[in-house]
């Protein structure tokens, strides 16, 4: 290990929270379970059907995993309306 920490490799930075990052083209969202105490980025494309995945498996489809609420209302400015991340779904099957 270093014993002087006068460096700050740029590796150790760490992103503020944000659904934007660079390492993608695509935004990556949190994605937070309480109950199973997990979090998980996805793309936001993505984000809707990894909801109702985890919810559906792991919580018989309860809306227990959900978008980081810190970053919701960013979401929900930037593209709930596309996306229709809020809306209630019915539930089918
Ligand atoms: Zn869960």
């Amino acid at each position: 290990m270093l014993g002087e920490a006068s460096v700050t490799p740029e590796g150790i930075y760490r992103a503020p929270a944000s659904i934007w990052t660079m390492s993608t083209d695509e935004p990556s969202v949190p994605i937070v379970c309480t109950e199973c105490e997990t979090e998980t980025r996805v793309p936001l494309s993505d984000v809707p059907d990894a909801l109702a995945r985890h919810n559906d498996g792991k919580h018989d489809g309860e809306e227990v995993a959900e978008v980081d609420p810190a970053l919701k209302d960013q979401l929900a400015d930037l593209v709930a309306e596309d996306l229709g991340l809020f809306e209630e779904e019915e539930t089918t099957g």
